[in-house]
């Protein structure tokens, strides 16, 4: 029987706030084995405060994860290696266009030498990514059409959210990826990343529901739910803990669905 391990990645770049309780609930609820990475390939935005805060505020909500905490900003050799097994199949090429939603692949061709202040993407296949999401069914991505070829790394020199995370995945052993469903348009680039990268077969996936909050009162009434973020300060779980909450009342209150405005 295949081992089960997951993982708990937050970015040390603010305090862990409910979204955060509720996602580490449901990975420990999903899987028996927890990794914790820190994913803090943003250098210019992760900072050693909220990372110890993090590991600490955890620890008093009861979450014991396995084995010794992982940080990216450690695994630069890690991700150097993957990124030449990408550059040995061709797939890696410079480019020095500004940031777009979609990329269109305009250096593809272009044969730009890497170097500072240049982008490297990696070029995706025109594939239909398909798989089966734990609690959302099966579904169907186009990454290319969606993203683009995919930055690996950024012109300031920061390895991407998605390659870190999928390489880290893969080089892991990784079996369940848990996280919020605002994710969920990521995951066929994911896949398809780590295909690339040489995985034979990929991690499952569950995207759970997100804590919503109201938006603030308006004449037209109560605003439509949106996600939680770091700037709602009253739901950080440093506030809460000084405000005297145990963690029993943060884990509830994380995982009761809508906060009232
Ligand atoms: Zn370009």
């Amino acid at each position: 029987m295949r081992v089960m391990i997951s993982r708990f990645a937050p970015a040390p770049t603010g305090y862990l706030h409910l979204g955060h309780v509720l996602n580490a609930v449901y990975v420990w609820r999903t899987c028996p084995r927890v990794l914790l990475r820190i994913e803090d390939h943003d250098r210019q935005r992760s900072r050693a405060e909220y990372d110890a805060a993090i590991l600490a505020d955890l620890a008093w909500l009861g979450f014991r994860w396995d084995g010794p905490v992982v940080r990216q900003s450690e695994r630069g050799d890690i991700y150097s290696q993957a990124l030449e097994r990408l550059r040995g199949s061709g797939l890696v090429y410079a480019c020095d266009c500004a940031r777009t939603v979609v990329y269109p692949g305009t250096c593809r061709d272009r044969g730009l030498v890497d170097g500072p202040g240049m982008t490297l993407r990696v070029r995706l296949e025109p594939t239909v990514e398909r798989f089966v999401d734990l609690r959302l069914g099966p579904q169907e991505q186009r990454p290319l059409e969606q993203c683009g070829d995919l930055a690996i790394r950024d012109r300031e020199g920061n390895w991407t959210y998605q390659f870190a995370a999928t390489v880290d995945d893969f080089e892991q052993g990784i079996t369940h990826v848990v996280r919020g469903e605002d994710l969920l348009d990521s995951t066929g680039r994911q896949i398809q990343l780590a295909r690339l990268l040489g995985r034979a077969e990929p991690p499952i996936f569950l995207h759970h529901p997100l804590i919503m909050r109201r938006s603030a009162a308006s004449a037209e009434g109560f605003g439509a739910p949106r996600k939680l973020s770091k700037s709602d300060r009253d739901t950080g779980v440093r506030d809460l803990r000084a405000q005297g909450w145990t963690p029993r009342q943060v884990l509830d209150a994380a995982t009761s669905s809508i906060i009232a405005p």
